[in-house]
């Protein structure tokens, strides 16, 4: 069978979500696809999020779900598109139960973070080993918050935290044999016999774009994500991008709950706008 719809969302996290429930508002047909590999799963706490201080990530994807049930526009698939392809008529979405046609596209897949090979990072990571000192800094403070990382990412991160604690060792990946769960938070040991105790530790999160879709479509992206414009247009006439999956202007921007929510929002606002301009006869 194939459902058509005037939109299609690929990513059901902060990005998805919000661009659905604002192309909801806006009555415009959308479907969400989502399989549910979010980037923050691995931490119980969700930090700089206003409103939500302290909730676990999925509780606002949990009360997200509920807001867009008042959309009847909006529906949600619980499905991995595998494929996708341009048909002449639009764009042709495949998963495991249904061949879907959609208008336009946003992609809001988010990315993979391909963690550093040290042993315990990732048992420990989203818990006291992190990526982003905004999300989870002040929580730690006053530490001591170690830094695990070299070159510009330690000096920028490093920099961040010596404002939070005054003890902020920096050690080079090289330099770590492993890290693991310790009375103050994390045990770093290194290679030279020493030990550092911290209460967590800092890593540069190494994103990945998923981008099995992006290159079907033949979309360009870089390995720091998919070009846009400011109003989340990639290359490609018809489909836009947003949250982390998206390249950011500025690497220092953070890629956060709050921004993916933003870009969501620009994208399923200029989204909402082709619409009209289709119906209206004016593109
Ligand atoms: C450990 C960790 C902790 C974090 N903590 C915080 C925090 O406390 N506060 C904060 O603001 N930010 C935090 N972040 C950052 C935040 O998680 C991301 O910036 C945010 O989730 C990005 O949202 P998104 O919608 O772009 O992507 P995601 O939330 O990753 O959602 C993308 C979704 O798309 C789905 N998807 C991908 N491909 C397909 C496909 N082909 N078909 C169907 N579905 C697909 C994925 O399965 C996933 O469910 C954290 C990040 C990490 C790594």
């Amino acid at each position: 069978m194939t459902w058509k719809y005037q939109a299609a969302i690929i990513g059901g996290g902060p990005a998805g979500l919000q661009a659905a429930l604002t192309l909801g508002r806006m009555h415009v047909e959308t479907v969400v696809f989502d399989d549910g590999r979010y980037r923050n799963a691995s931490s119980s706490v969700m930090g700089n999020v206003l409103g939500w201080a302290g909730a676990e990530p999925a509780a606002l994807r949990a009360a997200a779900h509920e807001e867009l049930v008042a959309y009847p526009w909006v529906r949600r698939v619980p499905e991995r598109v595998e494929t996708a392809r341009e048909d002449g008529s639009g764009l042709v979405l495949v998963t495991p139960s249904a061949q879907w046609s959609a208008e336009r596209l946003l992609l809001a897949s988010g990315v993979d973070d391909a963690l550093l090979p040290i042993p315990g990072v990732r048992e420990l990571w989203g818990d006291t080993v992190l990526p982003c000192p905004y999300c989870h800094g002040h929580e730690f403070a006053p530490g001591p918050i170690a830094v695990i990382s070299d070159g510009g990412h330690a000096e920028h991160v490093g920099g961040l935290l010596r404002g939070l604690s005054s003890s902020v060792p920096v050690v080079a990946p090289a330099d770590v044999l492993s890290v693991s769960r310790s009375a103050t938070g994390v045990r770093i040991d290194l290679r030279d016999g020493g030990a550092i105790e911290a209460a967590c530790a800092f890593i540069p999160p190494n994103a990945r774009v998923r981008s099995g879709i992006a290159d079907d479509l033949g979309i360009r992206s870089a390995p720091e994500g998919i070009e846009i414009d400011a109003l989340g247009r990639t290359s490609r006439a018809g489909v836009w991008a947003a949250g982390d999956v998206a390249k950011r202007v500025d690497s220092r921007i953070p890629a956060a709950v709050v921004t993916a929510m933003a870009s969501g929002l620009t994208a399923a606002a200029d989204i909402a706008a082709s619409v009209a301009l289709v119906r209206d006869g004016r593109s």
